[in-house]
C-alpha cells in the first residue's frame, strides 16, 4: 500500500469532487449552449425556408453554404447539388468565366459593405436565365467577415407587366395623338381664317383650343418619356426576328401618314437579328421621328438596312438643320439638346434612351451631320446574339 500522507489523503477527494463540478458545470452549460445553437438554427432555417425570397449563402471562399427551399424553385437545384459550387453556377455576369473576386457578390467579403442592384441574371440549372434584384450583405461574427447572404427576388413578372404596361401606353399614346394632331392642325387653320375675318373674339376661342391641345400633347409626352426611362432598366427579351420586317412595321405602326408619306426604305430582303422587338421599334421610331422632326415638312427621309462585318446596321438620313460637328458625341447623353433645335419641342431623351438600347445588345449608335444639309443616324446590332452580361441596361 502506497504511502499517503493522511492531509494529502483527506483533501484529494474534495478536489476531485470540485474538478468534477465544475465539468460537469462546464458540459452542462456547452450542452445548453449547444442546445440554444441548435434552437437558433433550426430557427433560422425555419425563416429562411419559409421567405419567398430566394436565400443563398456562400462560405468565406465565395462558395455556395445553402440555398432555401425558395431558391432550390426558383433555380432547379437542391440544396444539396449546389453547396460547394461558386456563385457562377447560379449568377450571370460579365466577369462569370474569369475572377471569382470580380463577383460584386463576393467582394462584399473583401469590403464587408451591402451590394444591392436590380440589373442581374441568375442561372437556371437548365442553363437558362432571369432577371432579378438581390442583396449581398456580409455575415459578420466577431468583426470577421464569415461569409455572404445573398437574398433574390425574380423580376420576370414585374418585367412582364412592365412590359406590357409600356406597350398599353405606347398604343394609348399613339392612338390618342392621331385625333389631336387633327383636333391640333385644324384649330390652327380655323384661328388663321378667323383672324383674317378679324373676328378677335372667335379667333381667341381658337387659340384657347390650340393651347390646349398642345398641353394636352405634352402631358402624353411626359407619361410615355417616364414610362420609357423605367422600362429602360428591364432586362431585354431577346428573340430571333427579322429587321426589315420589324422595320417597316415600326413605321406603319407609329408615323403619321404625312411623314410615312416622306420615307424611303432601302433594304436587302430580309435580315435575322436575335434582338428585343419593342426595344429596337422604339429606337427606328426614335430615329425616324428626329428626322422627321428636325427637317421640312416634305423633304425626304431615307432608311437603310444592311450589313457590315458582323453588324446589322440601320440608318436614317435626313435632309434636314443638321448638328454641329462639336455636339455629335453628346447628343446621346441624358437630356442634351442641340443648339441648332432651337424651339422645336424635345426633351433629350430619345437618343438617350436608343443608346442605352443598342448598347445592351451589345451595338453602337452614333451620328453624321451638316448643319444646313441634313444629318445621318446610324445603329448597329450584332448579327450574333448579344452576350448575357450586355443585356443589363
Ligand atoms: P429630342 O428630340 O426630344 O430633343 P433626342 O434625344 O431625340 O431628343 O435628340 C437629342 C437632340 O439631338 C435633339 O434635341 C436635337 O438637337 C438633336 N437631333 C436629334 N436628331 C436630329 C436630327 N435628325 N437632325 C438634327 N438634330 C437632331
Amino acid at each position: 500500500m502506497p504511502d499517503y500522507d493522511v492531509n494529502t489523503l483527506s483533501a484529494e477527494p474534495v478536489e476531485l469532487r470540485e474538478v468534477t463540478e465544475q465539468l460537469l458545470l462546464a458540459g452542462l452549460r456547452e450542452h445548453a449552449l449547444s442546445d440554444q445553437l441548435q434552437r437558433q438554427l433550426a430557427y433560422s432555417s425555419a425563416i429562411a425556408g419559409s421567405l419567398a425570397e430566394g436565400v443563398c449563402t456562400l462560405d468565406r471562399a465565395g462558395r455556395i453554404s445553402f440555398i432555401n427551399v425558395a431558391a432550390e424553385h426558383l433555380l432547379g437545384w437542391s440544396d444539396a447539388e449546389v453547396r460547394g459550387r461558386d456563385i457562377a453556377a447560379i449568377l450571370q455576369t460579365s466577369d462569370a468565366a474569369s475572377d471569382l473576386d470580380a463577383f460584386p457578390a463576393v467582394d462584399v467579403l473583401r469590403s464587408g459593405v451591402t451590394y444591392r442592384t436590380s440589373h442581374a441574371l441568375f442561372l437556371r440549372k437548365d442553363g437558362t436565365t432571369f432577371p432579378v434584384a438581390y442583396s449581398a450583405a456580409p455575415m459578420v461574427v466577431a468583426e470577421q467577415v464569415v461569409g455572404v447572404v445573398v437574398a433574390f427576388d425574380d423580376l420576370t413578372e414585374v418585367q412582364r407587366l412592365q412590359h406590357m404596361q409600356e406597350e398599353y401606353l405606347a398604343l394609348m399614346s399613339h392612338d390618342l395623338r392621331t385625333p389631336l394632331t387633327a383636333m391640333i392642325g385644324y384649330s390652327q387653320l380655323l384661328l388663321g381664317q378667323l383672324k383674317e375675318a378679324t373676328l378677335e373674339r372667335a379667333a381667341r376661342s381658337a387659340q384657347a383650343i390650340v393651347k390646349s391641345g398642345a398641353a394636352m400633347e405634352r402631358i402624353i409626352q411626359n407619361a410615355l418619356d417616364r414610362s420609357r426611362q423605367q422600362a429602360d432598366h428591364a432586362a431585354l427579351q431577346l428573340a430571333r426576328l427579322d429587321l426589315v420586317e420589324l422595320v417597316t412595321y415600326s413605321i406603319e405602326q407609329n408615323m403619321l401618314p404625312l411623314d410615312r408619306a416622306r420615307i424611303e426604305v432601302e433594304t436587302v430582303a430580309s435580315l435575322p437579328i436575335i434582338a428585343d422587338a419593342i426595344r429596337i421599334e422604339r429606337v427606328v421610331v426614335n430615329l425616324l421621328s428626329n428626322a422627321c422632326k428636325y427637317s421640312a415638312p416634305t423633304s425626304p427621309v431615307v432608311v437603310r438596312i444592311f450589313t457590315m462585318g458582323t453588324d446589322a446596321l440601320i440608318s436614317v438620313s435626313d435632309q434636314g438643320i443638321g448638328v454641329d460637328a462639336d455636339e455629335l458625341p453628346h447628343l446621346f447623353e441624358k437630356h442634351y439638346r442641340a443648339r441648332t433645335a432651337g424651339t422645336i419641342e424635345g426633351s433629350g431623351l430619345g437618343l438617350y434612351g436608343s443608346r442605352l438600347i443598342v448598347e445592351a445588345h451589345g451595338g453602337r449608335v452614333w451620328a453624321q451631320s451638316t448643319v444646313g444639309v441634313g444629318s445621318t443616324f446610324i445603329a448597329s446590332i450584332p448579327l450574333t446574339e448579344p452576350s448575357p452580361s450586355a443585356n443589363e441596361l
